[in-house]
């Protein structure tokens, strides 16, 4: 089960991560979380049914939501994308509701990072960082084959790791996040500044004349058709993301670390300059063991992230 803020998915799928089924529904958060659980429910019982499958038949149920949420209790513990889920105890209502299946809870970095892991870019590696590029910077992190959460379940943060002394206003309230400097939306704030200097006419081309309209995707389709101001901006972007990621290789040490979102989208024009950074700031025996790649799943990556909750370990 992916539970979001838009919409709510149900799947049935093999242990070795093949999906069988798959239903799909809008979350309607103003609902609230009863009616929600209520509709996740209903709709994995209607798939058990009719595949025959029945609960003696699960290895178990996996739940991917946002966070913040306690995976050992397994309650939600209001997520901003779920207004209305305080304290909501998913893993006790889905086990009264399938007597005899076990049901783990995870955050959707970690269970994404997990997915990668299992059946994505990170296959055949021990430790890797994932990292989301999209509307946020979000992370997970696999360390000696595990998921690693942290004492209060909030490791991997590194969107919010500060690579810039009293740089940009972040959304989590501290300036100079690496999330504020290389989501898509701190991608758009840089190329929005930037084309008022006479700068990025094709640019300003593409979205009217509407400064304010200019959106990530916007700058990666101008950088792709060979517009140099705009690979100036993804190689800004990227820089950033790279001296964050060569911080948590002098930490960690990793072996691979996979960027989704607009890494997948911006390709070379994104990851050129993050190899580059990473090569600066990072020692050579750190930076030369790790791969640094695009995310694999794409589409698949949120209900892979819940199904992979209960795949073997590789
Ligand atoms: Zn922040």
């Amino acid at each position: 089960m992916d539970i979001g803020g838009t919409k709510c998915a149900v799947c049935l799928a093999d242990a070795d991560g093949r999906i069988r089924t798959r239903r799909e529904f809008a979350t309607q958060v103003e609902r609230g979380p009863e009616a929600i659980l209520s509709e996740l429910e209903d709709t994995a019982e209607a798939i058990l049914q009719e595949t025959s499958t029945g609960n003696g038949g699960l290895i178990g149920i996996g739940v991917s939501c946002g966070g913040p949420l306690d995976p050992e209790r397994g309650v939600i513990q209001l997520p901003p994308n779920l207004p209305l889920w305080d304290n909501v105890p998913v893993r006790a209502a889905l086990e009264s509701r399938f007597p005899g299946v076990q049901v783990r809870l995870e955050n959707d970095a970690n269970a994404t990072a997990l997915a990668e892991w299992r059946l994505g870019a990170g296959r055949g590696c021990r430790n890797m960082a994932f990292m989301t590029v999209g509307t946020g910077v979000g992370g997970g992190l696999i360390l000696e084959g595990r998921i690693y959460r942290g004492t209060s379940f909030l490791a991997g943060e590194i969107g919010h790791t500060t690579v810039l002394r009293n740089g940009p206003l972040c959304r989590c309230g501290k300036r100079g996040c690496l999330e504020a400097l290389a989501s898509g939306p701190g991608v758009a704030a840089l190329a929005q500044e930037s084309v008022d200097y006479g700068r990025g006419r094709a640019l300003m081309a593409r979205v009217g004349g509407k400064k304010a309209s200019i959106t990530a995707r916007d700058v990666v389709e101008c950088a792709k058709e060979g517009d140099a101001f705009c690979a100036g901006i993804l190689e800004e972007a990227g820089t950033y993301l790279g001296l964050g990621i060569a911080n948590l290789l002098m930490i960690l040490n990793l072996e691979r670390v996979v960027l989704g979102t607009l890494a997948v989208h911006a390709g070379e024009l994104l990851l050129k300059p993050v190899r580059e950074a990473v090569s600066v700031y990072a020692w050579k025996p750190i930076a030369e063991v790790c791969s640094i790649v695009p995310a694999e799943l794409g589409d698949r990556a949120q209900d892979l992230a819940a199904v992979s909750l209960w795949m073997q370990d590789p």
